[in-house]
């Protein structure tokens, strides 16, 4: 007896063949393919990456099933026995044909053709085989219109081909029938192949074998079966940690500076700051100091809630930095937001003989030109801008800390090339949007995470409350009460995507409504605000000669005026969960009461009121976070989509959280134990990440 000689984990030759290879794809196909599947090119268009093209549902043609037994909006084939018709009531109204399983009934509607066609195509007593997308509609199902019917001798006519068939998205020139004869040339081209997998925990997850896995993804026998695609979205969940372990590792050892520096420098920050630190961000600046002083770089993720007190861990970073001979750039989504940081470092830091600059796409020359050269020359201690920062324009004489604020805003790419401006320059990465545990690891690897977890002292609960958009007058006049008590309020306009001009024109409507009722008091920003003009609204409201400031979400982030005590968001129903919480972050900073409205136009549909039930439920930032990954997908809330960061094709991380951490702990103990992926299943893992095209980590594997 022979042993059949074991499958080899090397041999992804035939996945990474071009699709071209499979018999019947040209030039002309193989370009359509590239379309569908989001390729560059045809010639980069891989077997691997047809296999990849997962049906986005099934449709269910097996003879007889009950029609109970189909989902709310489900296609499926039943097998009916007329039992009567309907006639037509009203003149546009529907003709019906209604059959019944044996258990319930099912209404064929049709809003074309009469009585006799009817008596035709579906003849009271016969059987018909009915397909179509079955729903219910006061409590009855139906299907309106089914693509098609066909009369059968009785309730068991011959059962088709394939009895569930999974739909793919299509593209002009590939047709269904096509693309299924694709994919199974695919699968045949298949053999097993060794796993990339810890043996163990392969059996214990009962993952099934890769070739095994495709199969039943194209080839679905239930409605729902997730055994498939749980082993594809680990092997994505792998690739991904097990690249972002291999980046990090060598981050780490890459030499960073031990930095030393007079601690008297530090106590003379101390001194500046007019209050005394919470616990929270205590802790986090000795985790920076820590880090700053080992000889590994720092990569570190700050977490806070909106008003948590970030800056101040910031500023601490800067001056151990300075006080150690280098240079601190810090980073910021907005121009206000870098204007503010640039006033509270200013504040805190030039006193202790340090340089602060600000450098943003609206300083011009020759300010501009003076920064540049005092970057380069070393005399700017600390730099704080907008993504002005890493033009190529910018060199630093000794770039020692890259702070970056609001990360969620920035892709990695310009993280990256802002680092780059300091080889060994060590990161600090704050965020107001809390992202959760399961976030930070799919995005960032397993980084080191502070996180302020206290609100300063003195800070107070908002109140919040949803008001439908009806009731604006009477919003108004409580408004006009409150600023007669002395507060001051934001008046937070909708956002109308990706088109600023609107945006614009409905907050300028709303400013002039308001005008007309309080004067001068109001004041309006907006995107296109001119600069110096921002800065007068600003300050006006902070010193409160204007007490409602109307703005677009330009207030989102970072602004702070510790008075405003409420803030009106217009068509709350239009934001999403996280900005409706960082924009509600805007008040709550003092010691009054605040409050928030949430006006809405009725009638909401699911999302909207359960985002608005978790805004008046919860201020936790974290547990906003957590629901806006349920109710959102990963993509939006870290702004992936902007940034083209690609998300995840089979895995899903809001459902597969767990999955997530069991493919997180083994790439770690992958890289601790075979750092260069040499053993057998380091090199399996590799041809892992190449079908994963993780390549940024394989070239750091290459260069050791
Ligand atoms: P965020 O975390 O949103 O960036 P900031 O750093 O802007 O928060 O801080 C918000 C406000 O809280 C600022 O006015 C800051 O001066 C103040 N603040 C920060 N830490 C404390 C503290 N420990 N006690 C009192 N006020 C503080
Ligand atoms: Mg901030």
């Amino acid at each position: 007896m022979s042993e059949a000689p074991s499958p080899s984990a090397l041999d992804i030759a035939p996945l990474m063949a071009p699709v071209n290879r499979l018999a019947g794809v040209g030039a002309a196909r193989a370009a359509r393919l590239a379309h569908l599947l989001g390729r560059e090119s045809a010639a980069d268009t891989r077997i691997f990456d047809l296999l990849c093209h997962a049906p986005h549902a099934v449709v269910d043609r097996r003879i007889g099933i009950p029609i109970d037994d189909v989902p709310d909006g489900a296609a499926a084939t039943l097998t009916l026995q007329i039992v009567r018709h309907e006639k037509r009531v009203q003149k546009r109204g529907p003709i019906r044909a209604i059959g019944t399983d044996g258990a319930s009934e099912l209404a064929l509607t049709y809003f074309r053709g009469g009585s006799d066609w009817l008596q035709g195509a579906a003849p009271i007593g016969g059987f018909v085989r009915a397909t179509g997308t079955v729903e219910r509609y006061k409590g009855r199902a139906q299907m309106v219109h089914p693509e098609a019917l066909e009369s059968v001798e009785g309730p068991d006519g011959a059962a088709p081909e394939t009895a569930i068939e999974p739909v793919y998205k299509l593209t002009d020139g590939l047709t269904r029938g096509v693309l299924r004869g694709l994919i199974d040339a695919a699968l045949e081209t298949l053999k097993p192949i060794g796993d990339w997998h810890d043996g163990a925990l392969a059996a214990r997850e009962g993952f099934l074998p890769l070739h095994e896995a495709f199969a039943a993804l194209h080839h679905p026998t239930a409605r729902d079966d997730p055994a498939a695609t749980r082993r594809l979205a680990f092997d994505e969940l792998l690739a991904s940690q097990l690249a972002l372990a291999i980046v990090r590792d060598r981050d780490r050892t890459a030499r960073g500076i031990a930095r030393t520096w007079d601690e008297a420098a530090v106590d003379a920050l101390s001194a500046e700051i007019p209050f005394a630190l919470t616990g929270s961000q205590r802790l986090a600046i000795a985790e920076v100091s820590a880090d700053l002083q080992s000889e590994h770089r720092m990569l570190r993720l700050l977490q806070g809630d909106v008003g948590a007190g970030k800056t101040i861990v910031a500023a601490y970073g800067a001056q151990m930095v300075a006080a150690s001979g280098a240079q601190t750039a810090v980073m910021a989504p907005t121009d206000i937001v870098a204007r503010q940081h640039f006033e509270t470092l200013t504040k805190l830091l030039t006193p202790l003989g340090r340089r602060v600059d600000l450098l943003t796409g609206r300083i011009t020359e020759p300010a501009r030109e003076e920064t540049l050269a005092a970057l380069g020359d070393g005399r700017v201690d600390v730099v704080v801008g907008t993504h002005a920062l890493f033009q190529n324009t910018v060199s630093f004489a000794n770039l020692g800390l890259v702070v970056v604020d609001e990360q969620h805003r920035f892709g990695v790419q310009q993280r990256m090339a802002l680092s780059a401006k300091g080889p060994q320059s060590d990161l600090l990465v704050m965020t107001a949007t809390p992202i959760p545990r399961t976030l930070v690891l799919s995005q960032f690897g397993d980084m080191d995470v502070s996180r302020l977890t206290e609100k300063p002292p003195g800070r107070t609960e908002i109140e919040t409350r949803a008001v439908p958009l009806g009731q604006l007058g009477a919003v108004v006049d409580r408004l006009e009460m409150a600023l007669e008590r002395g507060d001051k309020a934001y008046w937070i306009c909708p956002l109308v995507e990706e088109n600023e001009t609107l945006d614009i024109a409905a907050a300028t409507e709303r400013h002039a409504a308001l005008a007309k009722r309080f004067g001068g008091a109001v004041g309006l920003l907006h995107g296109r605000t001119p600069t110096a003009e921002r800065e007068r609204i600003m300050g006006a409201f902070r010193d409160g000669t204007i007490t409602v400031l109307v703005a677009t979400t330009v207030v989102e982030v970072g602004v702070d005026v510790p008075d405003a005590t409420i803030i009106v968001i217009e068509h709350a129903e239009r934001f999403g969960l996280s900005q409706l919480h960082q924009l509600r972050g805007r008040v709550g900073r003092g010691e009054r009461a605040s409050r928030c409205l949430l006006l809405y136009k009725a009638p909401l549909g699911p999302i909207a009121t359960e985002r608005l039930a978790t805004m008046r439920a919860t201020n936790d930032g974290f547990r906003i976070a957590e629901d806006d990954l349920k109710l959102r997908g990963e993509g939006e809330l870290l702004g992936t989509r902007q940034s083209g960061s690609a998300t995840f094709r089979f895995a899903n991380l809001a459902e597969d959280s767990a999955l997530l951490a069991i493919a997180a702990d083994d790439a770690r103990r992958v890289v601790a134990t075979d750092r260069d992926l040499k053993s057998p299943r380091g090199k399996a893992l590799r041809n892992l990440l190449t079908l994963y095209e993780r390549r940024r980590a394989i070239e750091r594997l290459r260069s050791g």
